[in-house]
């Protein structure tokens, strides 16, 4: 499933329906938040406490902690050891909220620090349980301030300067746009021109954003960002990624002004449920399966049944999320095993007849069912 291109809608009426948004997760880089680290929370705070009073509601993902503990201790350069970049964050996150609180604290608005790894996103209960957390900051007109717990997060801390993040943050709280402030216009197209409206990700975009940057600032580039977009737009939210040192940014986005670049969801709709199993927790395994499954899922959003499983790799628990491979290692899909690795191994090829013979007890038939699949 991609997403379908939609040759009917203009810019302008694509524009327009952001005019609705209700909840607006907003997320700031490094790089702005560094080259600024007052001035930049303050324009910042200024736009959303004004969204505030006409009604949105206004969740900050901010970076800059590791930016923010490079200047405070003096470093020559960013560290390339985790410990480094951790003690870095751990100097460098009270500074930012500081810069935040100050910010908000002119209006006087409180602000919530919340702290987040990619584990707390992946666990099911705990992704619950911060949705909650995070309804009851904005039921109170607290505006949350979200960063990567960096200081205990291991490899997650090399994620994309928070824009994946922001984009799980949006499924965590149901927002109705996603927009990703940064240092340029917005996505530009081969020849440098800005692309006010993507339709089509993987045609449109994908080939132009480029790699991965790190540049001693922050970390991510277009390409993080563009794979943000792609996460949001499949449960049927836009993202705009928009110039972050214009003073309106925000303000002009939720206008439905024609502002950086707007990316426009697609047809083919995750339900939250569905879009955690994609993008939420991280597969503790491997399914390796033969032409008929990947048929019988992609093109007749069938279940995975153990009669095409091939072999199994890691190890996993029944409930665990694994992702489902072809034999030519394409990731086809993602899904909730129902057995764990161990019983898969002995019934993997065996029609569902033979599954309680083989273990002595069958939960299901099918080795993911189709409710708990997703076809990437
Ligand atoms: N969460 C990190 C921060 O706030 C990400 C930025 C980076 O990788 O430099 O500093």
């Amino acid at each position: 499933m991609t997403n379908t291109v939609q040759p009917n809608r203009s810019n302008a009426d694509c524009r327009a329906a952001l005019t609705t948004a209700k909840r607006i997760v907003v997320k700031i880089g490094s790089r702005l938040i560094a080259e600024s680290p007052a001035g930049r929370p303050a324009g910042i705070a200024d736009q959303v406490v004004a969204l505030q009073q006409s009604g949105h509601e206004v969740i900050v993902v901010s970076s800059g902690a590791i930016a923010l503990g490079i200047r405070r201790l003096r470093l020559p350069a960013r560290p390339t050891d985790l410990p480094g970049l951790q003690a870095a964050a751990a100097v460098g996150q009270s500074r930012l909220m500081q810069a935040w609180e100050h910010a908000f604290g002119a209006h006087d608005r409180a602000i919530g620090q919340v702290l987040l790894t990619h584990d707390d996103l992946g666990d099911r209960r705990r992704f619950l349980s911060a949705r909650l957390t995070l309804r009851a900051l904005l039921d109170q007109g607290v505006i949350p301030i979200i960063n990567e717990n960096d200081t205990v997060a291991t490899d997650e801390i090399k994620f994309g300067d928070n824009d994946q993040l922001a984009a799980l943050v949006c499924n965590l709280v149901s927002a109705d746009l996603l927009v990703i402030l940064t240092d340029v216009e917005g996505v530009r197209d081969a020849t440098g021109v800005r692309m006010p409206v993507v339709f089509d990700i993987e045609r449109e975009a994908a080939p132009v954003a480029g790699g991965s940057s790190k540049d001693g600032v922050g970390s991510g580039g277009m390409a993080s960002k563009v794979s943000s977009a792609r996460i949001v737009t499949r449960t049927g939210v836009p993202a705009v990624v928009a110039p972050g040192r214009e003073p309106r940014v925000l303000i002009d986005i939720c206008k439905g002004l024609d502002v950086g670049t707007l990316f426009v969801p697609g047809d083919s709709v995750l339900s939250s449920r569905k879009h955690w199993i994609a993008y939420g927790a991280k597969p503790a395994g491997k399914l390796i399966v033969d032409a008929g499954a990947v048929r019988a899922m992609v093109s007749q959003g069938k279940s995975l049944l153990p009669a095409g499983i091939t072999a199994v790799e890691g190890d996993f628990d029944a409930g665990d999320t694994v992702s489902v491979y072809d034999d030519q290692a394409h990731e086809i899909a993602r899904g909730l095993a129902a057995y764990g690795a161990g019983d898969l191994r002995k019934i993997q090829r065996l029609q569902s007849a033979a599954i309680e013979a083989t273990l002595g007890f069958k939960s299901l038939d099918e080795a993911i069912h189709r409710d708990d699949l997703v076809v990437l």
